[in-house]
């Protein structure tokens, strides 16, 4: 076996811009200065994209072709195609230039009802097409607090990676998004929403990796990125980013201006460990 130091590990800063920005050409100019921004910045193993509303989506990717600023979808239907209302495919997301999608976010999982099973679906179509999926875990305030967080991150990696080919699985991404930490008033309405101390980050971001070892072996385990979501912010990303099992984030408010996420890829392009 090669030594896990040979590997390559992308480091991956992701903007989900959710549904925050309602007019494309508001978020063409967003894009058009992030892209600007990080152009000259970034380093060959640190990968930043956005993730626009689906009507913005192809405005943005025309936009942003040929900087370094990739697009991805919020979501994705597991259908190639048909009569399926309100939904996307995997081929218009490609067709808007999108190179990842985010699936299982905890607002889809929460708000939506998706189920483990749905979002494994999802992840193999994403796969299937050639778009990287993020896919996202995380645990409650409730269950972290009847101590339940590492079965449910258990539960959710083991039902939406089910029987995913081993040779597509270095081209997943997770993101491990402690629902109480993000800034969701709707998920979160009684509790405080904190951002995850880098000591509670490191432990749930060292059980997954060790998850992720023994459930598909220690290579794939070592190319998985691993993000960390809920409130990253300028103030606070560096102590995260520095950890070893974090291999980057997904920000929802604060990659809504360039102003607010070029610090955090700025930490990203400082701790990018391969
Ligand atoms: C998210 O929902 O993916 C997220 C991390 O949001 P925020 O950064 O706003 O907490």
């Amino acid at each position: 076996m090669k030594f896990l130091s040979s590997i390559m590990r992308k480091f991956v800063i992701g903007g989900n811009w959710k549904m925050q920005i309602l007019k494309v050409e508001e978020a063409v100019s967003i894009a058009t200065e992030i892209a600007k921004e990080i152009n000259d910045i970034l380093t060959e193993n640190v990968e930043v994209f956005i993730a626009p509303s689906f009507n913005a989506l192809y405005s943005v990717g025309k936009a942003i072709k040929g900087t370094k600023l990739k697009l991805a979808g919020q979501n994705m239907y597991f259908r190639d195609k048909g009569a399926f209302t309100g939904e996307v495919s995997a081929d218009s997301l490609l067709d808007a230039g999108c190179e990842y999608v985010i699936l299982g976010h905890s607002e889809r999982r929460r708000i939506f009802g998706e189920s483990d099973a749905v979002i494994n679906q999802k992840v193999k179509k994403a796969l299937e097409k050639g778009l990287k999926p993020v896919l996202c875990i995380g645990e409650t305030a409730k269950e972290k607090e009847q101590g339940n967080t590492e079965s449910v991150l258990r539960t959710q990696i083991e039902g939406s990676l089910a029987d995913i080919p081993p040779e597509q699985l270095d081209q997943i991404v997770i993101a491990y998004e402690p629902v109480w930490a993000i800034n969701n008033k709707f998920l979160n309405p009684d509790s405080e929403i904190k951002t995850a101390t880098p000591e509670e980050a490191e432990k749930n971001h060292n059980f997954i990796r060790n998850l992720l070892k023994t459930t598909f072996g220690e290579e794939i385990a070592f190319k998985i990125p691993i993000q960390y979501g809920g409130s990253m912010k300028a103030a606070n990303c560096e102590g995260l980013l520095k950890i070893l099992d974090i291999n980057g984030g997904l920000i929802g408010g604060a990659s809504l201006s360039a102003e607010k996420f070029k610090p955090i890829i700025e930490a990203a392009v400082k701790f990018g460990k391969i």
